[in-house]
């Protein structure tokens, strides 16, 4: 195949079949890397310009009950010191997130469903929509739930929910996870969440052991076909005391190429999906100092940084050697305006930043 033809019908948004998909997602050499990330930058310029969207986030609780085998606070890492932030910390967060004028607050956690969390999460949501007369946008990300429940979060005042699929391939998600962990289920999840009316957002971890460009390009496939608003991925990075650690001790080892993998999936994502909201994760930036900034040179448009208090962050360590869990709210806001300029982008205060393929979907409904 010949790169530059496929990339100039990718940017005028000519369909890219499977072949070609697993093509771009294969490039190595630095000069096609640099094709592959211009072309998504092109598409992204188009269709959500060059203004980033902040979301706070805030790690509320590191207990889970669940037990992914690549995920450092699983319910069995004996090692990990279990917390749950409280209320006003919470809050306390959540103004601060006004205060910077981020525009939206993301609440990420382990994974509970007994009654008293689903209680404690629907009031705290009703607590901050009353900040500054219900400004800040609500995003959760707090595993799976019943159709129920996330429609009390949803009447509370939550309007975006991210659920990564992790593998969108039963049989390789069946070897992430314990047998309980029903890949069934949480596609189901996904689809309750979409009648629940949340704006939906899912992705994958890149880079795992086992993983394959297939896997990848069947990923692509169900993020297509789900129509999804956002994308969450991010590149594995190994946590030595989980199942997948143990076995794998040495996969994600080649910083570079894990990177390298995981800014060749969010160009191919902005190329196919053109108008949803991609975000550079943190663990982009644990890989390289400036992975956040390649994210969004690679058509990423949204970052997440992190607002809670730095007392827990060291409890909330899904992989080894996480960035940020010395670095205050304030100077990582200061840090990050100054990453976001040094690359010619600015940062949009004070809106939800909703994707235009969200719009797009409501108006035809
Ligand atoms: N418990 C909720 C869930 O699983 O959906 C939300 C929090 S969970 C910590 C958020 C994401 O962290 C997961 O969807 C997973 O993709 C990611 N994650 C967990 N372990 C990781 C690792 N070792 N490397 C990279 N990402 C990881
Ligand atoms: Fe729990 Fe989420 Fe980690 Fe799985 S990925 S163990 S559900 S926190």
């Amino acid at each position: 195949m010949k790169l530059e033809p496929i990339l100039a019908a990718a940017v005028a948004g000519e369909s890219l079949d499977d072949a070609t998909l697993a093509y771009l997602l294969g490039l190595e050499t630095p000069g096609e890397l640099e094709a592959l990330f211009r072309a998504a930058y092109t598409v992204k310029l188009r269709y959500v310009g060059n203004q980033v969207h902040l979301r706070g986030l805030v790690e509320i609780s590191n207990i889970c009950r669940k037990n992914c085998y690549y995920c450092g606070i699983r319910r069995g890492n004996t090692n990990v010191a279990r917390f749950a932030m409280n209320r006003e910390e919470i809050l306390e967060a959540a103004r601060l997130t006004a205060r910077f004028r981020y525009g939206s607050i993301v609440l990420q956690a382990g994974e509970r469903n007994d009654p008293g969390w689903v209680d404690f999460i629907e009031e705290i949501v009703r607590e901050i929509k009353a900040i500054d007369g219900g400004k800040l946008g609500i995003t959760l990300s707090l595993g799976e739930q019943t159709l129920e429940t996330y429609r009390r979060w949803f009447a509370a005042g939550a309007h975006r929910y991210l659920l990564r699929i992790e593998s969108s391939d039963p049989e390789f998600y069946a070897t992430l996870h314990p047998a309980d962990h029903r890949h069934d289920e949480r596609v189901a999840a996904l689809g309750f969440l979409r009648e629940a009316g949340y704006q939906v957002g899912t992705g994958v971890m890149i880079g795992l052991p086992g993983q394959t460009v297939e896997h990848l390009v069947r990923d692509l496939r169900f993020f297509q076909k789900l129509d999804v608003d956002m994308i969450g991925m991010g590149p594995y990075i190994v946590h030595h005391d989980t199942p997948l650690g143990r076995r794998f001790p040495e996969t994600g080892s080649d910083a570079k190429r894990q990177l390298e993998a995981g800014l060749k999936m969010i160009a191919v994502t902005r190329l196919l999906l053109r108008n949803v909201n991609i975000a550079s994760t943190t663990a982009l930036q644990a890989l390289a100092p400036d992975g956040r900034e390649r994210g969004l040179l690679a058509g990423a448009n949204v970052i997440m940084p992190n607002v809670g208090d730095l007392a827990y962050r060291k409890g909330y360590l899904l992989y080894e050697n996480k960035p940020g869990v010395d670095e205050n709210a304030d100077s990582a806001r200061i840090a990050l305006e100054r990453a976001v300029g040094s690359i010619g982008e600015s940062i949009a205060y004070e809106v939800w930043g909703d994707s235009p393929h969200f719009a797009a979907r409501a108006g035809n409904r």
